[in-house]
């Protein structure tokens, strides 16, 4: 058979297993009513945690940047791409962490795979946490590392895993995990990395403009510093509401980037107009608490609810909030069944998370109000109960 007609026949097999994926076409911008596929619907599974995505103050600064910049940025900031727009933001970046540089990325995958990759040889080991973003355990791969993985949040496995290793080692974890909603065991973490000389690094993605003091994040939140986490991954497209990456620390790591950081030298810059409007969505996240407390309120709101009601969430106390539903097949019917009722959950199935763990990825956002979530809630409690969806 050929390649391309063994194709056929493997998207069949996903789609028996309830595995295959498809895309909704949106015609909206986001929020909590978004339009998809032509229908309105109450959305709980953007990142735009912060509703900065569709902030006019963040949409005029696009406007005026592609005005200033144009369109695109023409090529890699190594050659006429680097823009003063990236360079004010990256600055903007790093003093907002208290790091002495940032360094922006064209997506969070590039900033993962490009700094793992510069970093790691082929006899450096890699620790990654087992619930870890692909493009983690993409950029150990890529740097053909020895890449090891330890049970979720595990100190012991960990420390089994680096005792009696010769080469350097670097640890790799998220900070608020993707699929899960909860935090990485930093503290613990990093002491282990301080005995054994390893080195620490922490994507955020998910934790930044949500935790930490002014939304700096689960670094913050932990009082943990560049010298507990010189490696510190954050992204634009999240809370940030824009698109985009970054990678903070010391002048030696971003400069060694620069140098050796392929997913950074060989692509094209970011449109310098997307770096102007962070520069202002930076300022709103920093300075609007308010969106965190609402989003805060809306967790603990949900979370008391949910747990009278015994649905099955996880103990996540950011704005990710998974009903873990078990089978797959299960999880897709509870979407389907959410979305005819005009709330749009997506299931989430392996292998994004581990096989028997399928979900549906609740997140809560600025943009929702509360009796928006009394609505998922009360769905979601009369859902559960029926037998179509148990069995
Ligand atoms: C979303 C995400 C990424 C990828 O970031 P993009 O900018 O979307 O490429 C990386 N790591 C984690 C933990 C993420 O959630």
């Amino acid at each position: 058979m050929s390649l391309i007609d063994s194709l056929s026949e493997s998207l069949e097999q996903k789609k028996s297993r309830n595995l295959y994926r498809h895309r909704r076409i949106v015609s909206s911008p986001q929020g909590a009513e978004i339009v998809v596929d032509g229908q309105p619907v109450l959305s709980f599974c953007s990142n735009d945690y912060l509703g900065l995505a569709n902030h006019p103050d963040v949409i005029a600064a696009l406007q005026e940047g592609a005005t200033i910049y144009g369109v695109g940025s023409g090529a890699s900031h190594l050659v006429t791409g680097h823009s003063s727009a990236h360079h004010e933001l990256e600055n903007a970046l790093a003093k907002w962490m208290g790091r002495e540089r940032a360094l922006l990325f064209s997506s969070g995958y590039m900033a993962n795979i490009g700094v793992i990759s510069a970093l790691c040889q082929r006899n450096d080991l890699v620790l990654q946490d087992r619930l870890n973003h692909a493009s983690l355990l993409d950029g150990a791969r890529l740097a053909g590392a020895q890449l090891k993985r330890y049970a979720h949040n595990d100190i012991e496995a960990l420390e089994q895993r680096i005792a009696g290793c010769s080469g350097s080692v670097l640890i790799v974890t998220d900070g608020v995990f993707s699929m899960d909603g909860g935090l990485a065991s930093l503290p613990e973490i990093a002491a282990l990395a301080k005995t054994h000389d390893a080195i620490l690094m922490v994507d955020d993605a998910h934790g930044f403009g949500v935790i930490g003091q002014q939304g700096r994040g689960v670094v913050d939140h932990f009082k943990l510093n560049n010298n507990n986490v010189p490696i510190l991954v954050g992204t634009l497209g999240k809370s940030f509401g824009t698109f985009g990456a970054f990678v903070a620390g010391s002048e030696a790591l971003i400069e060694t980037l620069i140098q050796q950081a392929r997913s950074y030298i060989y692509t094209t810059a970011l449109p310098p107009a997307v770096a102007y409007a962070t520069l202002v969505s930076l300022e709103l996240l920093e300075s609007d608490d308010w969106r965190r407390d609402h989003v805060q309120m809306l967790i603990t709101h949900f979370r008391q609810r949910a747990l009278d009601a015994g649905l099955p969430i996880s103990d996540s106390q950011t704005a990710i909030q998974p009903l873990i539903v078990g089978e797959s097949k299960r999880a897709v019917v509870l979407s389907e069944a959410l979305l005819k009722r005009g709330i749009l959950v997506s299931a989430i199935r392996p292998p994004t998370v581990p096989k028997g763990t399928a979900r549906l990825r609740i997140t809560l956002c600025a943009t929702h109000t509360k009796s928006q979530v009394d609505h998922l809630l009360n769905l979601l409690i009369e859902l559960w109960k029926s037998t179509a969806i148990r069995t």
